[in-house]
């Protein structure tokens, strides 16, 4: 028997639409990348949106045709996403800091028919259009008095390009099944894959990320994400926060401490996001000038584990909460959150710190189980640990194109490639990425236990461990350390710090001290190229080198 309830499509503009209805007037403020901070409402952009879409058509792009943006996360960025995506068009969000050659590649798969680029990136964009030959249009996000002299052929300016927008063309009937955002995933081996979004998806994952036991968000936070819109949509805050009707802060493309405590402090942000490498340039800030958080309230830190010293700091010292949460591209990207559920809620002291290490719940709408080699299933025990996979309501079914199809298995689960041990209250903690675990005398030691050690010494601002080729027990841990600005720690203080603290047999016995660990395209420590600096060859060369070659901008 059918159920007689109206069947009202999950759509992402609809999104746009309840925002501009029900909260028109909030604000979207963002530091644009031509200087000034600009403010702008939901109802404005739902409005320039609707001119994106119109002109789109104007321009001959039809249904499905997938829409690239190389963009800092901004209003304009906001309002093209939306304008594309309710054209049944498929917003496909470039990574810029990948090299020319990457992005060519991706725009080429992906076979993208338009690009929308900020400024910063017109050069790199110069490089890639002569590369990506089924290109047909490049609007530059700005306004006809910045445009600058550019090579890209028929370049137009953003705000020229909406202004001959028709009106009164509404969005794409799409249906909610349909492909609406595309986004490649930073692949450590292997060329990139396309996971792709639909607008069901997206909008589910938008209410997952809004719920009080995920990231919280009502329309009396001021919510800035600082993880880009091209790292997996913002982690969804793209969606979740006009959907909850939230003020939105976008940075746009300064990242540094003081431009993110600027805007945290003079916009009242009481959410904000991003990976571990943003917080430590700002904790960094904030101990230098004195400057403290009086108006946030939550961190999300995800992208990579969140150091213990760094969730110490922000709810010791800056009275902010932090929920520690981890994700992954093909999971649209929530998959999990360290918030508290009654069993954990009166934790205190040192036992809280180890429930916050943890990656934390699956949401529902995220199922998890963990399996051995021979895929059995392993209990919830908290110290068991093996393969994580995933299945649920915006995890990716297969990969687009059909690659890295032996992700998926016959009953619809995804390997996540991570390593992970889940605790009798359902938390979840990743002890590696599979292919960094440490096989020491047959038993593994997990890097990123022992990276979060590291950080722990007051001496010490960055830590990365690699295995390195050991004759007697295969593999023994390298620990790699950026010094903190102004001290000169030696090996064996560090070392000794880490006693009693975990098995001895975990310790390292060498340390190297480096100036620099390097990153990847989307800021997590960027094993490979450590282990091509610092031990034998044993991964062969990735057919595209993707996350090995990240730039900084
Ligand atoms: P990406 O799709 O680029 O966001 O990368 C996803 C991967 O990042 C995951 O499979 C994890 O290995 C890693 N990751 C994400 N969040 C965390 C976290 N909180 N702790 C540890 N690793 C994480």
């Amino acid at each position: 028997m059918r159920a007689l309830i109206q069947d009202w499509p999950l759509l992402c503009h609809k999104i746009l639409d309840y925002a501009a209805i029900q909260h028109g007037a909030r604000e979207v403020v963002s530091r644009s990348v031509e200087g000034p901070i600009v403010r702008t409402t939901y109802a404005e952009i739902r409005t320039r949106a609707l001119k994106v879409r119109a002109r789109l058509v104007a321009d001959g792009f039809e249904r499905d045709d997938r829409i690239a943006t190389l963009a800092w996360n901004t209003s304009r960025h906001v309002e093209a996403w939306y304008g594309i995506m309710g054209a049944g068009m498929i917003c496909h969000t470039l990574n810029p800091r990948l090299f020319a050659e990457q992005l060519a590649w991706i725009m080429n798969d992906a076979d993208d028919r338009m690009v929308f680029v900020d400024l910063t990136f017109v050069p790199l964009m110069e490089k890639i259009a002569p590369l990506v030959p089924g290109l047909k249009r490049i609007v530059v996000l700005t306004d006809a008095a910045h445009m600058p002299e550019t090579t890209l052929p028929g370049a137009v300016a953003y705000e020229d390009w909406i202004a001959g927008a028709a009106s009164g063309l509404d969005w794409f009937a799409a249906a909610e099944t349909d492909a609406v955002a595309l986004c490649y995933t930073s692949g450590t081996t292997g060329n990139p894959k396309g996971v792709l979004y639909s607008h069901r998806s997206n909008v589910l994952h938008a209410m997952m990320v809004t719920r009080p036991d995920a990231m919280e968000i009502s329309s009396r936070d001021t919510v800035m994400p600082v993880v880009p819109m091209f790292h997996a949509n913002a982690w969804g805050i793209a969606h979740a926060a006009p959907m909850a009707g939230a003020k939105l802060v976008m940075p746009g493309g300064r990242m540094d401490g003081e431009a993110i405590w600027e805007l945290l402090d003079s916009e009242r942000v009481t959410l904000t996001a991003a990976v571990p490498t943003v917080w430590l340039m700002l904790l960094d800030y904030l101990r230098k000038t004195g400057k403290t958080l009086p108006w946030l309230k939550r961190v999300v830190i995800g992208g990579s584990a969140s150091p213990r010293a760094m969730t110490m700091a922000f709810e010791q010292e800056y009275d902010v909460e932090v929920i520690h949460a981890w994700g992954m591209t093909e999971m649209s990207p929530v998959g999990s959150l360290a918030t508290m559920k009654p069993e954990t809620a009166d934790l205190k002291g040192e036992v809280l710190y180890d429930l916050k290490q943890k990656q934390g719940v699956a949401p529902f709408g995220v199922e998890m189980k963990l399996v051995d080699d021979n895929e059995q299933g392993l209990g919830w025990d908290g110290r068991t640990f093996g393969r994580l996979k995933v299945r649920g309501m915006a995890v990716a079914s297969s990969y687009y194109g059909g690659a890295g199809a032996d992700a998926f298995d016959s009953e619809g689960w995804f390997e996540t490639g991570d390593v992970a041990h889940i605790d009798r209250h359902g938390y979840m903690q990743i002890t590696d990425r599979a292919k960094d675990v440490i096989k020491s005398g047959g038993e593994w030691i997990s890097t990123i236990d022992l990276e979060n050690l590291a950080v722990a010494h007051p001496d010490v601002a960055e830590a990365a461990v690699i295995g390195v080729t050991d004759p007697k027990w295969d593999e023994r841990p390298l620990l790699i350390v950026v010094a903190r600005e102004g001290s000169k720690p030696d090996a064996a203080t560090i070392l000794k710090f880490m006693e009693g603290k975990i098995a001895k047999w975990w310790i390292p016995e060498k340390v190297v001290f480096i100036d620099d660990i390097p990153h990847t395209a989307t800021g997590k420590i960027n094993k490979i190229a450590l282990r091509k600096m610092f031990s034998d060859q044993s991964e062969g060369p990735a057919t595209l080198p993707i996350a090995s070659v990240a730039k900084p901008i």
